[in-house]
């Protein structure tokens, strides 16, 4: 099938063309952002390809389909950025990789832990310039620390898995109780007890309208002083001004984030010539006690790869019309609420 790939990276090409030795799609890179403004690039395209910031909204969807675009194919896991009732409306297929690797965002958790814990970035920072004073690099042992867990999905569980090889206490809370987390000996709790009980919280539940800002003034108030807390998941989960207040009245004594509310302005390009206008953002930055990746955890080969494979599979299938169980539709969403 022809296919528009947007938000093209010099890696999502190689990963795409090894991927495509199998399927043999007539694939087009195109490096803009998938928008309404840039529509025009997919017509002729059957089948555009679109990445986490893509804005595939109503008025690009109906202009996708006046090109003659009857496929989206999401290259993640998340399909907020897609309106699907007007997908729907037009006859338009949606499908998405729901899971590529959760080892890699879990092992990438526990290292921004560990990394932000004993400061390494910033003893690298320190040799180089030999400077090999310890002033200011005292970290904790995890062992016997209590790990707090929201979400013990696939990277949740991994995580768990990771902090208990380390000789944590584990306690965790999800809406549907993991049963291979509770034969590890994870603790289920309330909410509450995550944040009144845990040195170390890490969030792992999807952005929804219930988990929006779970983060908050009231819920920071009531984690215990000194609290690292490390989200890998989406931005959405942390109200950032919160955080903010918690970092400076010392209640949050470390944060480690991969994700960030307001990231589609920021990540994955490189704006280091360029004036950041998010002052909030840029806030954070200043605090010795923060450490912020923009959206990698996700970012190994044995991710890229599956997510390439996934991908291409999904839009022969859409093609062969064949049942495609990545498909994403308002009624899927329906039937699994
Ligand atoms: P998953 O669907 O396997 O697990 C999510 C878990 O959250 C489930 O067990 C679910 O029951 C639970 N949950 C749902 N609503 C909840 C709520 N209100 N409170 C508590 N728990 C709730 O998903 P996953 O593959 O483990 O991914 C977790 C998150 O990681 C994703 O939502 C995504 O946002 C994020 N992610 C980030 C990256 C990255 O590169 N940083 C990459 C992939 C995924």
């Amino acid at each position: 099938m022809k296919l528009a790939v947007f938000s093209t990276k010099s890696y999502d090409r190689a990963f795409l063309e090894a991927a495509n030795q199998n399927y043999h799609h007539e694939i087009t890179f195109l490096e803009p952002s998938l928008n309404p403004e840039t529509v025009p690039l997919a017509y002729g395209y059957p089948a555009v390809c679109a990445f986490v910031h893509d804005n595939v909204n109503a008025e690009a969807l109906r202009k996708l389909a006046e090109g003659g675009t009857q496929v989206i194919a999401l290259r993640c896991a998340g399909f907020n950025n897609v309106d699907l009732q007007t997908a729907k409306e037009m006859g338009q297929t949606v499908v998405r990789v729901p899971a590529y690797s959760p080892h890699a965002v879990a092992e990438y958790t526990v290292g921004l832990a560990i990394a932000l814990n004993r400061k390494i970035h910033r003893a690298y920072n320190r040799v180089r310039e030999s400077n090999f004073s310890l002033n200011g690099l005292l970290g904790f042992d995890f062992h016997q620390r209590t790990v707090g867990i929201v979400g013990t999905g696939k990277i949740g569980a991994i995580v768990a898995r990771i902090f208990q090889g380390f000789g944590c206490k584990l306690l965790a809370y999800d809406l549907y109780p993991n049963p291979e987390c509770k034969e590890m000996g994870v603790e289920y709790v309330s909410l509450e007890e995550i944040f009144s009980r845990s040195h170390v919280i890490s969030l792992h539940c999807p952005l929804t309208p219930d988990t929006y800002h779970l983060i908050n003034p009231e819920t920071v108030s009531r984690m215990q002083d000194g609290v690292m807390l490390i989200n890998t998941s989406r931005g959405g989960l942390i109200d950032t001004q919160a955080v903010i207040d918690g970092l400076k009245s010392g209640k949050i004594g470390s944060l480690g984030l991969d994700v960030y509310e307001q990231e589609e302005d920021l990540f994955f390009e490189d704006l280091s010539e360029i004036v950041i206008q998010d002052d909030t953002f840029e806030r954070l930055l200043t605090f010795p006690n923060v450490l912020i990746t923009g959206h990698q955890a996700f970012f190994t080969r044995e991710a890229l790869t599956k997510i390439a494979e996934t991908t291409l599979s999904n839009i022969s299938q859409v093609e062969k019309g064949e049942e495609c169980p990545n498909e994403v539709s308002v009624e899927r969403i329906q039937t699994k609420k």
